[in-house]
């Protein structure tokens, strides 16, 4: 499978069609950006340790039941995936709190919440991805009915169940996370672009240490090691 026309290009990954009208491949890039593309840089690699743990967490969510984009890793930087119009919203879920929740509602950094927070942002950089409600969502049309909020909400929690007793096996805690879903031509919402430590939070358990994005953010050095670090306790039997 060879990658045609440039479909899209995000802030960490590029789209191309394919020979197939219902495949496109993903090609996970090095750049690294915050706070709405204020802060940028790049990391060496970092798109390939990406595409990587993208692959591994999409097969285990696969296997477990929750339908995804993924089809196959095609070298180090491509994912081949299923072509999807993706749903405008990115559904947050909150184990602990941290970043913008303590900043927006005054709860203490590093606070486990009561249950799992499922929340909602409307994916528009222009308008700073703002939090919405189920009422905003359906007056954006951003999903077909009422019924496909509760299935986003369904899927943002069942995929921190998973992925949450998979990384608390690995010594790491999933802080939170944000996901994206699409329809697919059948009009099932699937899971879509990538879990990545671009897109989770992950604290190891003993010393807090963090293994994220937020090494970037917050300039504590050492991304790449914490990417690698993530990727070799998700391939530790
Ligand atoms: N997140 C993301 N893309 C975004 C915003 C957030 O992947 O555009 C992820 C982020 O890595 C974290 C979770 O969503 O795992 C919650 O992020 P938060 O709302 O706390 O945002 P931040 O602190 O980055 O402003």
């Amino acid at each position: 499978m060879t990658k045609k026309e440039l479909l899209y290009e995000g802030k960490a990954k590029r789209l191309f069609t394919t020979d197939d009208p219902d495949l496109l491949i993903a090609e996970f890039k090095d750049d690294l950006t915050a706070f709405n593309g204020e802060k940028h840089s790049e990391e060496q690699g970092k798109g390939a340790l990406n595409n990587k743990i993208s692959s591994e967490l999409f097969k285990l969510l696969d296997n477990t039941g929750i339908p995804t984009h993924f089809v196959d890793m095609l070298d180090e930087n491509h994912m081949l995936v299923k072509r999807v119009d993706i749903i405008l919203i990115e559904v947050v879920v909150r184990n602990i709190a941290t970043g913008s929740l303590t900043r927006r509602l005054g709860i203490e950094d590093g606070k486990k919440l009561p249950f799992a927070l499922v929340e909602f942002y409307y994916k528009r950089d222009d308008l700073g991805d703002p939090l919405i409600n189920d009422e905003h969502c359906l007056i954006l049309d951003l999903v077909k009915n009422e019924a496909d909020l509760e299935e986003l909400k369904r899927l943002g929690r069942e995929i921190n169940t998973i992925l949450k007793a998979f990384f608390r096996k690995k010594e790491l805690n999933l802080v939170d996370f944000k996901v994206e879903f699409g329809y697919d031509r059948d009009g099932k919402i699937v899971l879509a672009d990538e879990i990545s430590p671009d897109s989770c939070r992950f604290w190891d358990i003993k010393s807090g240490e963090k293994l994220d994005k937020d090494r970037f953010r917050q300039s504590l050095g050492g991304v790449k090691l914490a990417y690698e670090e993530v990727l070799k306790r998700i391939m530790t039997k």
